[in-house]
């Protein structure tokens, strides 16, 4: 349908003859596959525990219960992300409270916003790192350690990003990674947690099946009889199919990231000069996973008709993000209106994600920018009432 979309998957034979091994071994869920899976993306995170789950979104929701956040608590996160981070606090009884962004050069969190929003009964701190730019840690965890708050990371875009050499996602308590089909690494449905924190850890595996204390496969190993349930415990069960997925995207990872940031670096050389076309994340921290290529335009009007010019033009993009707190069940729920947070309000309103994944080529890329600086107009004497301001779009 569309000539470039947003995003694409890059699986290959090597996928596909792990699906078929697993499906011949007959064993399907959570057994050997997943641990390995698991041990091998600890070891590439140099992070002590990892525990695969069925999604991105479980992960948080696991993160956010083992952290003991509950009813009457509050977590401070962004309200530029995917609702997964929000409602994953919503599922414990606790209460997101929104802090704005940096601005138009960098959408991730501010701490003074954070630090703002800090009451009494605030709990722990979410934070995401957008596209794939690393937030300052290192501001988060001394106001987390200033006030006595945990802190989790919502790095479902930056798997493979870095701060201070130290993968993003192992820095706070816990780190929550998702799987979903345009993430930088993809297995259908899936998500991993990871902590330095054995307790933690175990609290999160029990709670991935019921709050049981053995497991089906430990049973037909002959590891266990039978079991106790010690807690109230979810289905967050991965499969082995996802996970054999998983061990070869994870080998693919780097020299994808590294395809992601040429295509990035390709897009902004292209783009640089444009006027009325903001790039943000000019100054960034750290290494990036390059999950996402946003770009500002001036104002909605003119963000939405360079859409549709480049849906014309065969080319997907898409809005990263509509405000969480815009959205009518949180304002019919918490009461948030327009205005509450200026900085993300006016982003989302500005913002346009350009197609970016690792196989995209750089005359696909050439291609997009020709059609956004033919939409552009650049230098026009102004002749009369039909000459456009500069930077405007046609
Ligand atoms: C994708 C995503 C999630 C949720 O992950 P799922 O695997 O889809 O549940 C959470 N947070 C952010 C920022 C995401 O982009």
């Amino acid at each position: 349908m569309y000539k470039v979309p947003l995003s694409d998957i890059d699986v290959g034979k090597a996928e596909i003859m792990a699906v078929e091994k697993v499906l011949k071994s007959r064993w399907l869920t959570l057994g050997e596959v997943t641990a390995r899976f698991e041990q091998e993306f600890a070891k590439y995170m140099d992070v002590k525990e990892a525990v695969a789950v069925s999604s991105g979104t479980a992960a948080l929701h696991l993160a956010n219960l083992v952290l003991g956040v509950g009813p009457g608590d509050e977590v401070i996160l962004p309200s530029m992300t995917f609702v997964a981070t929000v409602n994953a606090v919503l599922y414990t009884g606790a209460i997101p409270i929104f802090a704005d962004i940096k601005g138009l050069d960098d959408f991730n969190v501010a701490s003074e916003e954070i630090e703002k929003k800090i009451t009494p009964r605030t709990k722990a701190i979410c934070i995401v790192h957008y596209g794939g730019y690393p937030t300052d840690m290192d501001r988060i965890m001394a106001i987390a350690r200033q006030y006595g708050l945990r802190v989790i990371e919502d790095a479902a875009h930056a798997i493979g990003a870095e701060l201070n050499s130290q993968k993003v996602g192992t820095i706070g308590d816990i780190g929550c990674f998702s799987f979903f089909s345009n993430k930088n690494i993809t297995t259908g449905e899936g998500g991993m947690l990871v902590t330095q924190d054995l307790d933690l850890a175990q609290r999160a595996r029990r709670l991935r099946s019921h709050g049981m204390t053995s497991l089906s496969w430990d049973r037909l190993k002959g590891h266990a009889s039978s079991y106790d349930v010690t807690d109230l415990g979810f289905n967050y069960r991965t499969t082995e199919i996802a996970s054999a997925i998983g061990r070869i995207q994870l080998r693919k990872l780097e020299r994808n990231n590294i395809k992601r940031r040429k295509i990035t670096e390709e897009y902004k050389g292209n783009l640089k000069d444009l006027k009325g076309l903001i790039l943000p994340f000019t100054h960034y921290l750290g290494k990036p996973s390059y999950h996402l290529f946003p770009i500002i335009l001036p104002n909605r009007d003119q963000r939405d008709r360079l859409q549709m010019k480049l849906r014309k033009a065969g080319i997907q993009t898409s809005v990263h993000y509509p405000p969480v707190h815009l959205f009518s069940y949180y304002r019919k729920t918490y009461g948030y209106s327009k205005g509450d947070l200026p900085k993300t309000e006016e982003v989302s309103q500005r913002e346009l994600s350009l197609p970016l994944y690792p196989q995209l080529s750089l005359k696909w890329v050439q291609y997009i920018c020709d059609v956004i600086k033919s939409s552009i107009t650049t230098q026009r004497q102004s002749k009369g009432k039909r000459a456009l301001r500069i930077g405007q779009i046609e």
